[in-house]
């Protein structure tokens, strides 16, 4: 499965954010505890529409989507010519789907800063710069060799190397590969290089907690947002000291302390949101009986493929998706009135599923 990496320089509160995860994530109904590494966190997907389905096609239980975080250790400075702790936190960032840069937008005297001063340019450039370094290096590794077949007009390498050309000079400029915009079949090309600057990124302002109701008057947020901006990316704020609080409170609690907060939402609902989002992830339901169950799948998957993240029978015997949209069943309030209302749909092999879909999914055994 997908998951998104989190990563930032030391001090700035992965960790305090990390234990929020877990925590969060400890209180879920059916924790695998033991098959779980310390350095991934599973969390549940919030998703109200979960509720609601629930309420209009009853089921004797409702199960969440859940998501993977993963903290990514190492030592970040001179990591692109280092060795040890340096390489492996590049071979850690490699290993995930997309990246979420912790980076701090607190001042406190008594958490010390590696650099000595708040500045969170400085710090997110100091992460950045050791990726761009190692993806020059393997760009590099690559340009000559696919220089010399482009020479002999082969077709694919002449594709890539127009590929390497357009990403060479921004590297080497300092920027990020996402930074860039490519068609699709140059996608598919970067996608092959294994590139770590072309991992999506989420960039998440640790702000104080006094900044919590308003974080777009941070100085800091401001920074990070102008910064993410240019290179097409998002930032979100939360305070991980109070996530960490939070997450330990239960549901009621939660929504009391949330409240006096003056928000609606715990930052680390928003974060998974977020992350999940920047993975392409998007959800589906089954409804009704035993189990009323949210499941993720990746943007642009068919049905038959979707039928398979449930069971692999379900893929093969394939015939069709007995399908209507959340938006209808909350607008309709009945699967019969849906049905009278012809917003069934028997969708077959070639339908692309849509997020909020609720499937009834069939096949033959
Ligand atoms: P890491 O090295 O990035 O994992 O950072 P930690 O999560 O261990 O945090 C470093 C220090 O900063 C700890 O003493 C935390 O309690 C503190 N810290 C983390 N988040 C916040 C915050 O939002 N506000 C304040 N004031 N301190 C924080």
């Amino acid at each position: 499965s997908l998951t998104a990496g989190i990563v930032g320089l030391p001090n700035v509160g992965k960790s305090t954010l990390f234990n929020a995860i877990t925590k969060a994530g400890a209180e879920m109904a059916n924790y695998p505890f033991a098959t779980i590494d310390p350095n991934v966190g599973m969390v549940e997907v919030p998703d109200q529409r979960l509720t609601r389905i629930d309420e209009l096609i009853p089921a004797k239980k409702l199960v969440h989507t859940t998501f993977e975080f993963t903290d990514i250790a190492g030592i970040v400075k001179g990591a692109s010519k280092g060795e040890g702790l340096g390489n492996k936190f590049l071979e850690n960032i490699r290993q995930v789907d997309a990246i979420v840069h912790v980076v701090r937008a607190f001042d406190d005297p008594n958490v010390t800063h590696v650099s000595n001063k708040v500045d969170p340019l400085d710090d997110i450039e100091t992460i950045n710069l050791e990726l761009i370094l190692a993806d020059l290096e393997s760009i590099n590794k690559r340009y000559e060799r696919v220089e010399k077949v482009a020479r002999t007009k082969d077709k694919e390498a002449v594709a890539e190397f127009n590929v390497l050309k357009k990403i060479k000079p921004v590297l080497e400029a300092g920027k990020s590969v996402r930074s860039l915009e490519f068609d699709e079949d140059e996608q598919k090309i970067v996608k092959g290089l294994f590139l770590l600057t072309s991992k999506p990124v989420l960039y998440v302002a640790n702000i104080a907690e006094d900044d919590m109701a308003q974080p777009q008057e941070c100085e800091y947020v401001q920074q990070i947002q102008q910064y993410a901006q240019q290179e097409g990316s998002e930032t979100l704020a939360v305070s991980a000291k109070t996530e960490e609080e939070i997450a330990q409170l239960d549901e009621g609690d939660k929504l009391d302390f949330l409240e006096a907060e003056g928000v609606e939402e715990s930052g680390l609902d928003r974060l998974i949101k977020a992350a999940y989002k920047l993975l392409g992830l998007a959800t589906f339901f089954t409804a009704g009986g035993k189990e009323t169950r949210a499941w993720t799948f990746k943007q642009g998957m068919k049905a038959p493929q979707v039928a398979g993240i449930i069971h692999s029978d379900f893929e093969r015997g394939f015939i069709r998706a007995e399908t209507i949209s959340f938006t209808d069943l909350d607008k309709y309030g009945s699967l019969a009135a849906v049905r009278e209302a012809g917003r069934l749909r028997l969708e077959g092999k070639e339908y692309v599923v849509q997020d909020g879909d609720i499937i009834e999914f069939r096949f033959n055994v």
